[in-house]
C-alpha cells in the first residue's frame, strides 16, 4: 500500500514525539482560500504537525450527484498545497474502491502509525452536524478528534447540543473562518457562467480548471482566448 502522507511514509517513527496529523476531508471539487485558511488556522489552533489534505474518492452523501473525476479533484489538490511545507496532499481514498467513508480513512491510518501519531479530522461544520449518521459514528469517536469549521454567524451552539444528543461522545472543536465564505458551489457557479474566480482560489487551480474545461468550460472557447475564470 501506498503510504497516507507521502512526504512522511514513516511518519510517527520517533516514539518519544507525540505527532499530530490533521486529515482535511471534503470533496474539493474544487479546492479554495476558505479550504486553505481553514487547515492553516486547524494547525496553529490545535499545534497539529501536517495537515494531510484528502479529497474523497467517492463521497458517502453525493452518489447521485454530479462530482468532478477525482484524479482533477485531486490534483487540484496538490496545486493548491503545494507552496506549504506544513500540508499535503493524499491519494489515500481516491485510490480506495467504493463509497468513501471517513472511518475507513481513520482506521487505516490507525493500524498504520504509532499510537503517538494523533488525528484529527477537520471538515465543514455542516457535514460534522451529520456525524452522528456516518458510518460507525462511535467507532469514528474513538479514533479522532474532529474539527469543524464554521463560516461567520455560525449557530456553533444548536450544532454543539446535537452532538451531544447523539450520545456519542464525540470531541468536536469549532472554528470560525470568515473565508468559508467562499464555496466550492459558488465557484462552479462563477465559472460556468464565465465570471470571475480571480482570488476565490490559487491561480494554479484557476488555471487548471481552464485548462481541462472543468466546470462546463468548453475547450473551444478557452482556444479561441475566452477569458473564463480570470
Ligand atoms: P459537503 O456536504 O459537501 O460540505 C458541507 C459544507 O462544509 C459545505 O459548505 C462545504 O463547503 C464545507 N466543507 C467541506 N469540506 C470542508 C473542509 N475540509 N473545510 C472547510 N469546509 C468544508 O461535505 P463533503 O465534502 O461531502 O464531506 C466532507 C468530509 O466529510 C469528506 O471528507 C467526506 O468523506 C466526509 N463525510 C463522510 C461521511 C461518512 O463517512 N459516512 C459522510 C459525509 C461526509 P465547500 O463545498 O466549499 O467545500
Amino acid at each position: 500500500m501506498k503510504p497516507a502522507c507521502p512526504r512522511l511514509p514513516e511518519l510517527g517513527a520517533e516514539a518519544t514525539h507525540e505527532y499530530r496529523l490533521g486529515i482535511m476531508g471534503g470533496t474539493f471539487d474544487p479546492i479554495h482560500y476558505g479550504h486553505l485558511v481553514t487547515a492553516e488556522q486547524a494547525r496553529e489552533a490545535l499545534a497539529l504537525d501536517l495537515v494531510l489534505f484528502m479529497p474523497a474518492g467517492r463521497p458517502a452523501f453525493k452518489q447521485d450527484a454530479d462530482v468532478t473525476d477525482a484524479e482533477d479533484r485531486y490534483a487540484m489538490t496538490v496545486l493548491a498545497t503545494a507552496a506549504n511545507p506544513a500540508f499535503d496532499a493524499s491519494r489515500f481514498e481516491i485510490d480506495r474502491e467504493g463509497v468513501t467513508y471517513t472511518i475507513d480513512t481513520l482506521r487505516a491510518l490507525r493500524a498504520r502509525y504509532p499510537d503517538n501519531v494523533k488525528l484529527f479530522f477537520i471538515t465543514g461544520a455542516d457535514a460534522i452536524l451529520d456525524l452522528v449518521t456516518w458510518h460507525n459514528a462511535e467507532q469514528m469517536a474513538e479514533l479522532a478528534t474532529f474539527i469543524a469549521a464554521t463560516r461567520p454567524g455560525y449557530d456553533i451552539e444548536q450544532a454543539r447540543s446535537r452532538v451531544v444528543a447523539s450520545g456519542v461522545p464525540f470531541d468536536v472543536r469549532y472554528i470560525e473562518i470568515p473565508a468559508l465564505a467562499i464555496s466550492s458551489t459558488n465557484i462552479r457557479q462563477r465559472v460556468r457562467e464565465q465570471k470571475s474566480v480571480r482570488y476565490l482560489t490559487s491561480e494554479s487551480v484557476i488555471g487548471y480548471i481552464r485548462k481541462n474545461g472543468l466546470y462546463n468550460v468548453h475547450k473551444v472557447e478557452r482556444v479561441e482566448g475566452t477569458q473564463v475564470g480570470e
